[in-house]
């Protein structure tokens, strides 16, 4: 699962200090409902640079915030550019399945980049990992999406809107407090026995990957997607499914880097 890999990149993020990198870089950029990520690996694959800021530029897949979701690319590549010292023109993006691949393409290229790979999300993961009789379950902010590989091809794919959001919904009503607070303590989900509470929707996250992978050859659950970052995400899943379910150490940071890898 490269968790290593993943578990530096995680170190890494918004650090702006300048490192010395040989040979060429790859950077890809992950346009999600809940943040934009940029991620640059070098030569080795290993993370030279990353870049996160939570904001909601794509719901649905439709970009709510065109202008916002410039703002942030063209910051993030003018960071990594001081950080690595050398010119961004080139990077990879990809998009959730079953939408336009043209929304993030757009957006890379309104900064001046040269989009070398697009791919939908499950598809960048599947080929990193080369998966086979797997399924790709990414419970992001606004939707839960699985994608049945087989042999690093995925053979079907589909989403629900249920997410991230819908915990924080849920913890929020709990306590009677406003969703960025809830937000906040989901967070720190052992101090406030999280899991517990959103136990039901998380039951629910379940039932929607049981019903998309219903007849299809799945063996093993790989879970993706910043809500897999929630402790006793596993636990729910074993219990619900009854497969072997894989966790990488940075489950926010999978895609990104899968994108990264593209080539
Ligand atoms: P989508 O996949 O819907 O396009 P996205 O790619 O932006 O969205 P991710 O970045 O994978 O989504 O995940 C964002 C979600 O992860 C948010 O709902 C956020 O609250 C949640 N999240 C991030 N960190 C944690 C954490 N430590 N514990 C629980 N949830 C977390």
């Amino acid at each position: 699962l490269a968790c290593e890999r993943l578990d530096r990149a995680a170190a890494m993020i918004n650090d702006t200090e300048a490192v010395e990198v040989e040979g060429p870089i790859h950077v890809g950029i992950d346009l999600g409902t809940a943040d934009v990520v940029l991620m640059a690996i070098d030569a080795e694959g290993e993370p030279v640079a990353v870049f996160l800021e939570w904001a909601e530029v794509v719901r649905d897949g439709v970009v709510v915030d065109y202008v916002g979701a410039i703002d942030i690319v063209r910051r993030f590549i003018k960071q990594a550019e001081e950080r690595l010292g050398c010119e961004i023109t080139q990077a990879s993006t990809s998009f959730p399945p079953g939408t336009d691949a043209r929304l993030s393409i757009n957006i890379l290229e309104s900064v001046g980049l040269e989009v070398t790979y697009v791919e939908d999300e499950p598809s960048c993961v599947a080929h990193l990992l080369d998966l086979n009789k797997a399924a790709i379950v990414d419970i992001g902010g606004g939707t839960t999406g699985t994608a049945v590989v087989r042999n690093s091809q995925v053979v079907f794919s589909d989403d629900e809107p249920t997410g991230g959001k819908h915990l924080s919904l849920t913890i929020a009503g709990y306590y009677d407090i406003s969703i960025e607070e809830a937000e906040q303590r989901k967070r720190k989900a052992a101090e406030f026995n999280i899991l517990s509470i959103v136990r039901p929707t998380l039951e629910r996250v379940t039932d929607i990957v049981a019903d998309h992978i219903r007849g299809q050859e799945v063996e093993t659950i790989l879970l993706s997607g910043g809500t897999c970052c929630l402790p006793g995400v596993v636990g729910v899943f074993e219990k619900e499914l009854k497969l072997p379910i894989q966790l990488p150490t940075q489950p926010l940071m999978l895609t990104p880097f899968s994108i990264a890898s593209l080539n």
